[in-house]
């Protein structure tokens, strides 16, 4: 089983991963997630595809995680009549509202607000900036610009307006109908674009009404100053370096990064870093030093997972770019440096409720008592697991839980497996023996070994972890 890792992989599916035999070979690289992303494709695409993750998940007995990420207010250009445009620097190009297929002289931008917004002398970038339009003269339906830094662009690519202030909402009409959608799917994960507020998350929560679990996609600048906020009130974060990397300096994202990795291990929310990690893979079936380095750097810095995006959805070498992540993640995860580092980023928890003791004491009892073989949670809602991840114990962490799709949401959190059991336990004797029963079944756990079991008590009252207790297993 290739999920074995205690950092997950999170894969974008699109044209280059869309059929059956594609999605299975990226589950047997080392898949435990998948990105269905609702900037590109079509509905029917997208339930046939999170149709396909769902029987295969069936058949190899494993619950895998399926993110929806909604578009957001992202900006883009329509589309061209050709697969791209060369634009080179100097030449003229024009912006318009006119839905006809673009050439190397215009392109439909249909976002009124930006011309509404947009004055001569501001800038454009596309193309996660790396295409520089400077704009000479616009109107409320157009705007005529000048190429500064040229580049290939092709269809839907991004634009980013660093220097205006656009009056648009965080949910955009097409994501309010998307949501509606992906629900009505099933999904797991909803992500959340451009989030600036703790608004954003409020409104988008309120939306959701815990149909799904809410990861916020931090792009903004904005965001970063609201960061503790919107990590507490949010399900998981992403740190979406692309877009980020286009609205600030790109040299202050790392920083960004670990800041944002530190919150959520702070607040026990799952963190997810995203873009670029193998780009190079798109064209290449090996990727560049750095870029393993990058993936390496995250798993050292304790990311629950690491995201694909084009080199999955629409590169050359899908299979073989989840599978360069998994072995590198396996390395890094062999290496006792990991979970010295691991150790020693441990918080005091900031809350001071009974689940957070618990957890905090299951971690150190782990540490203390000897030949532990995992920590077993029972969890209704998901919550007391991603406490426990949090503490990124040096031990598998089994998240028992009654129904699939908390089952299936915790295939992003770092060091968890899921199992199900729908049983409503009579006394604690028998919550003891389904937990050792999976932790044998599932080879966590062998005869002579302990295991550590934390959970709610009374047995009936579900919702409060309050009991840590340790089984040696005769
Ligand atoms: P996107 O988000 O791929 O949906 O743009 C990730 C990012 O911006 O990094
Ligand atoms: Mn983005």
């Amino acid at each position: 089983m290739p999920q074995n890792t205690k950092t997950k992989i999170l894969a974008t599916i699109g044209p280059s991963s869309a059929t059956r035999e594609q999605i299975e070979k990226l589950i047997d690289a080392g898949a435990d997630a998948f990105r269905i992303n609702f900037s590109h494709g079509t509905h029917a695409e997208h339930k046939e595809r999170v149709g396909i993750i769902r029987k295969l998940e069936k058949e190899k007995g494993i619950y895998i995680s399926i993110l929806a990420d909604l578009q957001g207010p992202k900006l883009r250009v329509g589309v061209f009549s050709s697969d791209s445009v060369l634009l080179k620097a100097g030449q003229k190009f024009r912006l318009d509202l006119d839905e006809a297929p673009g050439d190397v002289t215009r392109v439909n931008l249909p976002h009124k607000e930006i011309f509404a917004a947009l004055k001569p002398g501001e800038d454009l970038l596309l193309n996660d900036g790396n295409i520089r339009l400077h704009v000479d003269k616009c109107g409320k339906d157009f705007a005529d610009t000048t190429v500064v830094v040229g580049g290939v662009l092709s269809a839907h690519k991004g634009v980013n307006l660093p220097n205006t202030q656009l009056a648009i909402s965080a949910i955009t009409e097409k994501d309010k109908d998307d949501l509606k959608f992906a629900l009505k799917l099933g999904v797991d994960w909803i992500g959340m674009s451009f989030v600036q507020t703790a608004d954003d998350v409020r409104q988008a929560k309120k939306l959701i009404q815990d149909k799904a679990l809410l990861i916020s996609k931090l792009e903004k600048p904005s965001a970063m100053e609201e960061l503790d906020e919107i990590v507490q009130l949010s399900d998981a974060i992403m740190v979406a370096r692309g877009d980020l990397g286009v609205e600030c300096p790109v040299y202050t994202v790392p920083v960004m990064q670990k800041r944002i990795v530190s919150a959520c291990r702070k607040y026990a929310r799952p963190v997810i870093i995203a873009t670029q990690m193998l780009e190079s893979m798109i064209n290449n079936p090996t990727p560049t030093r750095a870029e393993v380095s990058d993936v390496a750097t995250a798993v050292y810095d304790g990311a629950d997972a690491v995201m694909l995006s084009a080199e999955t959805a629409a590169g050359h070498y899908p299979t073989e770019a989840v599978s360069m992540m998994h072995r590198t993640i396996e390395n890094v995860e062999a290496d006792p440096l990991f979970y010295t580092l691991m150790r020693s980023s441990r918080m005091q928890p900031c809350k001071a409720s009974e689940a957070d003791s618990i957890t905090f004491a299951a971690s150190e009892v782990s540490c203390v008592l000897k030949d532990v073989a995992a920590i077993a949670t029972y969890t209704t809602s998901g919550f007391t697991t991603f406490l426990t991840a949090r503490e990124r114990p040096d031990l598998p962490i089994i998240a028992i839980t009654q129904t699939v799709e908390v089952a299936r949401r915790l295939a992003l959190v770092w060091g968890t497996k899921s199992f199900i059991n729908k049983d409503s336990f009579k006394s604690f004797d028998k919550v003891e023996d389904a937990a050792v029963k999976i932790a044998l079944k599932n080879n966590f756990a062998k005869h002579g070994q302990n295991l550590i079991i934390t959970a709610g008590y009374p047995l009936a009252k579900k919702g409060m972890t309050n009991l840590l207790h340790t089984v040696h297993i005769p």
